[in-house]
């Protein structure tokens, strides 16, 4: 199904900025892989110095187009310049201005951590020193470590190291908290926020909801190849204007036809006693539901509102636009 424009998808041209400088700038991007298009002529615009969150379900073509970005495969149709070139005509000295975080990788088992990364700084014309990157990804206190003994977290922030020891401009990080535990994430998330002082532009593909919120300044959502959104996570699919839900249980001795006119007005569901209303000013509600409430001496304990969540939003985006449940 070819999902139609979302409202929010304002393309490109909307988010230049006066002042703002575009690292990667993405018009009609077409890959077919045989008869397949995997990715259907998009556009992306990332500015200097923000975290830009990539979301999509799995078979979305989000490494499809990563790896287009990163030099790493050749488009079959559209406008790519990444850090002001063709990635298809990077050369060393503009691939040495990236960072690439994979989901996989494997540093040099039967190195320390110090020397895995002293190797990649070798790699670099004019490489950050050893230990400020292992300041930065929280690993100045393992330098000594055998990478192969590393948990998964810390493998992780040694891939983020190896990533950022040739002082990279811009930073592509793949789904960096997969599987960790909330503590661990939480870490991560304050490494990757951390970048953002250093003014390294972070391109990040993430599954994680939680993660686009915290951490990303713009996210693009891509469905079946197409963009089906993209903006601030905060107004993402127009959430920020959606019509808020509330939801309470009427109180025992009470009925619906007590309730004030502007409450029973809005009622959008009802299970047993507990009812759903739905509002885009909550407060027109909430104002007269609770005045009644008191009035009558009785509670709304179970009182709930609720906007969408960017979860909800994406499920809603994704499905429609794929026609199918979404990861
Ligand atoms: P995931 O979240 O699962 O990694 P994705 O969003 O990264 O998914 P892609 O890997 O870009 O999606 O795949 C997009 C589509 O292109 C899928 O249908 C996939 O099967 C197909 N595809 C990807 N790589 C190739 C290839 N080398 N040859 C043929 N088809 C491919």
């Amino acid at each position: 199904m070819d999902p139609s424009p979302h409202p929010d998808n304002t393309g490109p041209r909307a988010r230049d900025r006066p002042g703002t400088e575009a690292v990667i700038e993405v018009e009609g991007l077409v890959m077919r892989y045989g008869e397949l298009e995997a990715v259907g002529g998009i556009d992306l615009h990332v500015n200097r110095g923000e975290v830009f969150g990539f979301l999509g379900p799995n078979g979305a073509g989000k490494t499809t187009t990563v790896e287009i970005l990163e030099g790493y495969r050749r488009r079959t149709a559209g406008r790519v310049t990444v850090l002001g070139d063709d990635p298809e005509r990077g050369t060393a000295r503009w691939r040495g201005r990236l960072g690439v975080v994979l989901q996989e990788s494997a540093p040099e088992q039967y190195l320390t951590v110090a020397e895995c990364v002293r190797l990649y700084a070798g790699y670099y014309p004019a490489p950050r020193g050893v230990d400020e990157t292992l300041e930065l990804v929280g690993l100045a206190d393992r330098p000594d470590v055998l990478a192969g003994r590393l948990s998964g977290g810390q493998r992780r922030r040694l891939d983020v190291a190896l990533a950022l020891v040739g002082d990279p401009e811009l930073l592509f990080l793949d789904e960096p908290t997969t599987g960790f535990d909330p503590s661990a994430r939480r870490a991560a998330w304050d490494m990757i926020a951390g970048l953002r002082g250093l003014g390294v532009t972070v391109f990040l593909t993430t599954h994680y909801m939680d993660e686009a919120e915290h951490l990303a300044d713009h996210v693009a959502v891509i469905a079946g190849g197409h963009i089906v959104a993209e903006g601030p996570p905060a107004t993402l699919g127009g959430r920020n204007v959606a019509p808020a839900e509330i939801r309470f249980t009427l109180p025992t001795g009470t009925a619906i036809a007590d309730l004030p006119e502007a409450v029973r007005s809005t009622i959008a569901g009802q299970d047993g006693d507990r009812l759903l209303v739905t509002a885009v000013s909550p407060i027109a509600v909430l104002a007269p539901l609770t005045a009644w409430a008191a009035a009558r001496g009785v509670d709304l304990a179970d009182l709930e509102v609720r906007r969408p969540t960017l979860e909800d939003i994406y499920l809603e985006l994704t499905r429609s636009a794929t026609g199918t449940a979404t990861s």
